[in-house]
């Protein structure tokens, strides 16, 4: 049976749903599958699947020990949970693919895989006869809170606490997160930013691991594996309604175009071509914190350089902490280890250049402005009245830099559009040369009456919903906080 193991030592290994449960490895690695042979399939029989179908044999390969519980993980995950049959649409604009995997709850794509990750957990938990109730604890930026917030509500056996810094996150988002009712859940301002946020939450999970009796941490960031997998099923779907559209036959190459963050939705891509799937390049696109074109460009990663405030906060990150599984892969365990330390300690490592080439085989990387990108989201917009979102307008604007170049193949374009325009609503408008107003629901009327792409349904109400959520702390009160919460005060 496929076993996990930790990036850092080769003998911290763990079953399936084990690894689901802890998170991160005790060492401070992230799991990866042991044996990517075992992960290998034959991808055309998964293209005769639809969604659901795709996911199911997905996730078995990932997580055999769950194999009996998959067909209800799944059905519950996805069944009726999207506003789209497919679950995630491929759209033809302007040349281009764009794969639209904004329409879940919450509107971005965060909830392809937080809509399953409370049913692995639950499964995990029934597998291992674990007897603590898991307490799901996350720092947020925005996108990861309400998501969050919305997979664990209600979930039997487990409790939900996400901290936001206090300014810096649209009003639209704070208001996802603070009209949440789910009994077991909680959003807790923080008077500080997210990098507050952040260390709060990584110091209590390393001193306070049991905030109470009978209550285990665990996590609901991209670190955890069981939020991964469900991200790599999207490949196939698109590869599958490419087939569809009559623009691929089976075999033919395909490159994938992804705005990135914390580089966990392009390590789902690269699992999916380890799986099998003919894709021919995978495109890392950073806004302005060009941490990653960088890397991809020297082979040095630094991290030592300021953070820029961009119009697509959601890639706003200097530390990419899905990088160490790629690098685990083409480096080994023991460089991987070394390489994270270089980090930590000094800031800034370098791989060698035959690890480079060898990255470079499947990555490119690219970097595009908030001026690029607004000029992305104006041009497709007047040009095929396409309407995207500020992050996926980083992908569009990287796509057409590196055709200009010469650099990507004729293979058609997928470009991963990650949340839907109406969360972005100020950037969005001011992109299309309207006027912006202080009142965001102002706005969002504004950008229906625009463009004619309808408001989403989850956002609509958003300004009527009765506010759940009002506490509002300083950093040090966080563990207090924490095990108040646990202890159900
Ligand atoms: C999280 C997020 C990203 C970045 O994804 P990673 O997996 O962190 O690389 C891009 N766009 C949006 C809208 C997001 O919420």
């Amino acid at each position: 049976m496929l076993q996990y193991r930790s990036t850092r030592h080769a003998n911290e290994s763990c079953s399936p749903s084990m690894a689901i449960l802890n998170g991160l490895a005790p060492d401070g690695g992230l799991y990866v599958p042991e044996d990517l042979e075992a992960l290998r399939l034959d991808y055309r029989e998964v293209l005769k699947e639809d969604y659901l179908g795709m996911a199911r044999i997905i996730f078995t390969k990932f997580f055999p020990d769950l194999a009996e519980e998959i067909p209800v993980i799944v059905e519950a995950s996805y069944r009726g949970r999207f506003r789209s049959e497919a679950v995630t649409p491929l759209v033809p604009a302007d040349g281009k693919w764009i794969l639209e995997l904004f329409h879940g709850p919450t509107c971005a794509f965060k909830d392809v895989a937080l809509s399953a990750l409370p049913n692995l957990m639950a499964a995990a938990v029934r597998k291992n006869h674990f007897e603590d109730e898991i307490l799901i604890l996350t720092a947020t930026s925005g996108d990861t809170g309400s998501a969050a917030l919305h997979g664990f509500s209600d979930v039997p056996g487990t409790r939900i606490v996400v901290f936001y810094p206090d300014e810096g996150i649209s009003l639209t988002q704070r208001l996802q997160m603070t009209t949440e009712r789910g009994r077991n859940t909680a959003a807790c301002a923080i008077r500080g930013d997210f990098d507050d946020a952040q260390r709060g939450v990584k110091e209590i999970f390393r001193t306070m691991p049991h905030p109470a009796k009978g209550i285990a941490l665990s996590s609901a960031n991209s670190i955890n594996i069981g939020r991964l997998v469900p991200q790599v099923v999207y490949y196939f779907a698109a590869y599958r309604q490419l087939m569809d559209a009559g623009r691929i036959a089976v075999g033919d190459p395909v490159t994938f175009v992804v705005p990135t963050g914390n580089f966990g939705d392009i390590m789902a891509g690269w699992f999916a071509r380890a799986m099998g799937l003919p894709v021919e390049k995978l495109v890392c696109a950073s806004n302005s914190n060009e941490v990653l074109a960088d890397f991809l460009a020297t082979g040095r990663y630094d991290r030592k350089r300021i953070l820029h405030k961009t119009n697509s906060p959601s890639m706003d990150i200097l530390v990419s902490s899905n990088l160490e599984r790629l690098l685990y892969f083409v480096c080994g365990e023991e460089q991987t280890r070394r390489y994270m330390e270089e980090l930590g300690e000094k800031g800034a490592y370098e791989v060698s250049s035959a690890e480079l080439e060898s990255i470079r085989a499947c990555f490119v990387g690219g970097a595009a402005s908030d001026e690029e990108g607004a000029k992305a989201i104006h041009d497709i917009f007047s040009s095929d009245h396409y309407l995207m979102d500020t992050h996926t307008a980083v992908a569009w604007a990287v796509s057409e830099k590196l055709e200009e170049r010469g650099i990507l193949s004729e293979a058609p374009q997928v470009i991963l559009s990650t949340a839907s325009p109406y969360k972005f609503t100020r950037s969005v408008l001011a992109a299309l040369g309207e006027e912006v107003s202080e009142e965001d629901r102002r706005n969002m009327e504004r950008l229906e009456e625009v463009s004619g792409v309808a408001m989403p349904e989850p956002l609509a109400g958003i300004f009527d919903r009765e506010v759940m959520h009002r506490d509002v702390i300083d950093p040090p009160a966080m563990k207090e906080y924490v095990k108040a919460q646990a202890e159900g005060r």
